[in-house]
């Protein structure tokens, strides 16, 4: 195969696979990045989730005015109450839980556990507990703004925190006991903040992504290199068929050597540089004497056998840049390109005498063939096949099996 086919062959390819690549490994990275997001929409949905239960808590609390605890050891009265301990027939000592006392204590019960913590946060808090940190104190200005929810990952003691903040408005139950502070329905008095380690989360989808774009590289690798080899194997194939088309538009089938058309546009071609180039050129042509009486003595098919033989002998006599070819029937052209008539007349000869040695006891194969070479009046390889065309008949009118000249 040519260089220059392979190198766009290979081109090719090449880009092919590298776009079904690309495009693999988009849509692979298209996977992570969606599955990511639904992961983190996973999380949001989560502290929503815990967010209400919290408020559903809260409100429970809040329609009961407040519930009591039994003020054993460690339970301490809320000081932010007014008369917070009531004291029951049999003498125990019952302490009111107010929802935002109620939700510190859960708060607290569930950061032991391991589990989530929330907070509670006011802007302008009562109790000295309840002031925002940086993340709450932001979230609470832009509640302020109309925000209806805020969450952010925060990176605490090496682990990731998932935050999520959410308003509390003042509903018609809180207004029982904080009237007295100024509250009013609907408005935003503060807001619960949740809190959750999402690192094992985060840990998950790290590997879960390395994975995906693991396996996104190896399809791709694999995929391009079966459509590498395939490819490869179908152009070669492709390409040895299209050799093989091109050589049997040029070679004549019964002898294998070149055909008419193929020996008449070297011609031209030939003419065109020697004229150009001011070089020599010329041609022999060849026919086989009585071939006629060879056919009818022994049959058309040693008649074939013969013509092949002569075409062997021809083209294993000529150099390697000469073109010899079947002109008709039994007659054979030969093109000698920077060759000069004595040369041409030499080979001519040579050619004769191989061709007679082809002859057995009862067979006579011989040839007549007229020489001729490139001359300035010559105007197209007309002329010149004119002229070799009178040499050759002067060779069969002189006996046969000689060679024949002609220069003007
Ligand atoms: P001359 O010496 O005057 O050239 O005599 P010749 O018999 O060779 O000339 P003629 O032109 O009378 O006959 C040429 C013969 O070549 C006629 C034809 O049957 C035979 N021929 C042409 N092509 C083929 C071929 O492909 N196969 C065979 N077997 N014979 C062919
Ligand atoms: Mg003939
Ligand atoms: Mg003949």
């Amino acid at each position: 195969m040519a260089t220059d086919e392979t190198r766009m062959y290979k081109t090719f390819i090449i880009s092919i696979v590298m776009v079904i690549a690309l495009i693999l490994s988009g849509m692979f990275f298209a996977i992570s990045i969606v599955t990511r997001q639904l992961i983190e929409e996973e999380v949001v949905i989560h502290a929503r989730a815990l967010f209400d239960s919290i408020l559903l808590t809260r409100e429970w609390n809040a329609r009961h005015g407040g519930v009591y605890v039994e003020k054993k050891e460690g339970v301490e009265s809320n000081p932010y109450l007014e008369n917070p301990d009531i004291k029951t027939i049999d003498g125990k000592i019952y302490t009111k839980r107010n929802p935002a006392m109620m939700t510190r204590k859960i708060s607290e019960y569930s950061e032991r556990k391991g589990l989530f913590k929330f907070h509670l946060s006011s802007l302008t808090p009562v109790n000295p507990n309840n002031r925002p940190d940086e993340f709450e104190g932001k979230t609470l200005n832009l509640f302020k703004k109309g925000v209806k929810e805020v969450f952010r990952e925060e990176q605490i003691n090496n682990r990731t925190f998932f935050r999520y903040m959410a308003p509390l408005d003042v509903k018609e139950e809180c207004l029982t006991c904080h009237v007295k502070l100024g509250y009013k329905l609907g408005a935003v008095r503060g807001g619960i903040s949740i809190s959750f380690d999402i690192e094992d989360i985060r840990s998950k989808v790290k590997s879960y992504t390395f994975f995906i774009i693991l396996f996104g590289i190896v399809t791709a690798l694999l995929l391009a290199a079966l459509i590498y080899f395939f490819m490869w194997k179908l152009i070669k194939k492709i390409s040895r068929m299209r050799q093989h088309l091109e050589d049997m538009s040029i070679t004549d089938m019964l002898t294998g050597i070149f055909n008419r058309r193929y020996v008449m546009s070297r011609f031209i071609e030939e003419f065109k540089k020697a004229k150009r180039l001011a070089r020599g050129l010329s041609c022999i042509m060849i026919d086989m004497d009585h071939f006629k009486d060879i056919n009818d003595k022994y049959g058309h098919l040693v008649g074939d056998a013969a013509l092949r033989e002569v075409s062997g002998r021809i083209k294993n006599a000529v150099r390697i840049y000469d073109v010899p070819g079947r002109y008709g029937g039994e007659e054979f052209l030969i093109v000698l390109p920077d060759t000069d008539l004595a040369d041409a007349a030499a080979l001519a000869e040579r050619i004769r005498l191989r061709v007679k040695d082809i002859s057995a006891e009862d067979v006579s194969i011989t040839i007549s063939l007229g020489v001729t070479c490139l001359q300035e009046k010559d105007n197209s390889v007309d002329d010149m096949i004119k002229k070799a065309d009178t040499a050759l008949y002067q060779a069969k009118a002189a006996g046969r099996d000689r060679v024949e000249w002609l220069t003007a």
